[in-house]
């Protein structure tokens, strides 16, 4: 364990057990999480799977175990992330059951609660029966959570199954939201949806509270509305990675892919605020003529780019043998490539000028904390309602609507790096990260909401 430092808080003799989705976008704010916890004076146990596990030897102050959830190479398809969330459940379910069995008789420290990634719904019944308080950690948006718990609404307004007519439509009960923003798969059989979404309200609601990596300036109402809706404590602490030094230097040893350090050198030689930085995480995927209309776009648009071409990206493709020969030559060093970058310490790049991205929530959130502008181009899940906001209601941000066109893209890069409109955005950016900073300190909204958080977990003491 680590040594207690001045930072740290006084041991509380308290144990607390979180549980990961093993994903990479669930599982950097957990860590984040668990960092923070651990700052305030809790001992941080990780249950985590063989599928995507953590390396333990990355985080020496917590304790790892690891539960025999392996999948093979068919069943570890993202294609289709519900159909994939809800086979981690039913694997999950025994072995986690087992584990957590084990470590609650294990005589040591006492465990406080249990905090468990809020799309392992089975958690509930599990912890349930062994008496143990749960908390959620929510890791996506408040807003997107007011989304999905408005499915039922939805469906019985006719929104839902969505229809290709009606896309381009508002959804009143959801502004700015249009059709075509709903996390909602097209595929899906509404009465499926229907089903999940009350299931996972029933045991949201039969929670000790939610966790949210956010904060009140950015999603005030979206937090007030799920206040009124749902009659559990929410504690919205965000943005996790700026709460304190000490875990953002940590979140890289969370990275499942390693992360190519040669972004550094090849950013210090850019100019300032030029570079395009282009990501769509870890799970979106592209087809091969999308990435070549990317291709293009970035290369017309004469600006240098970094870009993330994660294997697995392009459909049908290992890595970059779409591209054309001679594509990147004819460059002369104004593009860099890698599979996985250092996405934090290049948004906070001072030659990094927008962030052209998938809008994961938290690539989202990552840049707004560095005042990156984005280009947005959302493809799955909640990714389309979180570039809503960022185009819509915060305006920090333009969308890509007309899908992957080069010359849409060429245009969208010219009017974020050097026309007035970028100008606008990139203000209110900068204003916005002002307000993350603030949330952060001492009075702020996410940490007095974190005060909150370890009165509520010690006050679950039996
Ligand atoms: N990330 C990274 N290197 C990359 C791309 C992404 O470290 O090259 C990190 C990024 O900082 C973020 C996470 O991976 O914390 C992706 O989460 P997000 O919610 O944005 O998207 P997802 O991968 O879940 O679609």
């Amino acid at each position: 364990r680590l040594p207690l430092n001045s930072n740290m808080e006084q041991r509380k003799g308290l144990r607390l057990i979180l549980f990961p989705m093993p994903l990479q976008g669930h599982l950097n704010p957990m860590l984040e999480l668990a960092n923070l916890l651990h700052h305030k004076g809790f001992s941080i146990t990780i249950i985590h799977t063989q599928f995507n596990s953590l390396n333990p030897s990355t985080y020496p102050h917590f304790t790892f175990h690891s539960i025999p959830v392996a999948l093979s190479q068919a069943e570890v398809s993202t294609s289709d992330i519900l159909a994939f969330i809800s086979l981690l459940n039913v694997k999950c379910s025994e072995p986690f059951r087992e584990c957590l069995a084990r470590l609650l008789s294990d005589n040591q420290e006492p465990v406080a609660c249990l905090i468990s990634d809020l799309l392992f719904h089975f958690t509930q019944p599990v912890a349930e029966s062994l008496k143990l308080p749960r908390i959620l950690l929510r890791t996506s948006a408040a807003f997107s959570f007011v989304a999905y718990a408005a499915f039922p609404l939805l469906l019985e307004k006719g929104y839902l199954p969505i229809q290709d007519s009606r896309l381009e439509e508002p959804v009143i009960e959801l502004p700015p939201l249009k059709v075509k923003d709903l996390p909602v798969l097209k595929t899906m059989d509404p009465e499926k949806y229907y089903e999940l979404v009350s299931g996972l309200k029933k045991e949201t609601e039969a929670s000790y509270g939610i966790i949210f990596n956010t904060f009140e300036d950015l999603e005030g109402s979206s937090l007030a509305k799920i206040r009124q809706e749902f009659n559990i404590p929410i504690f919205p602490i965000g943005p996790f990675h700026k709460c304190f030094p000490a875990a953002s230097s940590s979140s890289s040893s969370s990275s499942l892919l390693s992360q190519d350090q040669s972004c550094i050198p090849w950013l210090n030689s850019q100019a300032p605020k030029s570079v395009i930085y282009v990501s769509f995480g870890s799970i979106a995927a592209i087809s091969e003529a999308q990435f070549l209309e990317m291709a293009w776009g970035l290369a017309n648009s004469i600006q240098p780019f970094l870009w993330v071409i994660r294997p697995g990206l392009i459909h049908g493709s290992e890595w970059l043998e779409p591209l054309p020969s001679g594509f990147l030559e004819a460059l002369n060093g104004r593009a860099h490539i890698v599979k996985w970058a250092p996405q934090k310490e290049v948004l906070a790049h001072p030659s990094v000028g927008v962030f052209w991205t998938h809008n994961g929530w938290n690539s989202t959130l990552e840049s707004i904390c560095e005042g990156v502008p984005m280009i947005c181009m959302p493809c799955l899940s909640d990714q389309m309602a979180n570039a809503r906001c960022v185009s819509d209601v915060w305006k920090v941000g333009l969308q890509l609507e007309h899908g992957m066109k080069r010359g849409e893209i060429e245009r969208t890069v010219r009017k974020i790096m050097v026309e007035k409109e970028g100008e606008e955005i990139r203000e209110r950016i900068f204003q916005l990260m002002e307000k993350a900073n603030v949330c952060i300190k001492q009075g702020g909204s996410s940490y007095q909401s974190l005060e909150g958080l370890v009165k509520h977990i010690l006050s679950l003491e039996k």
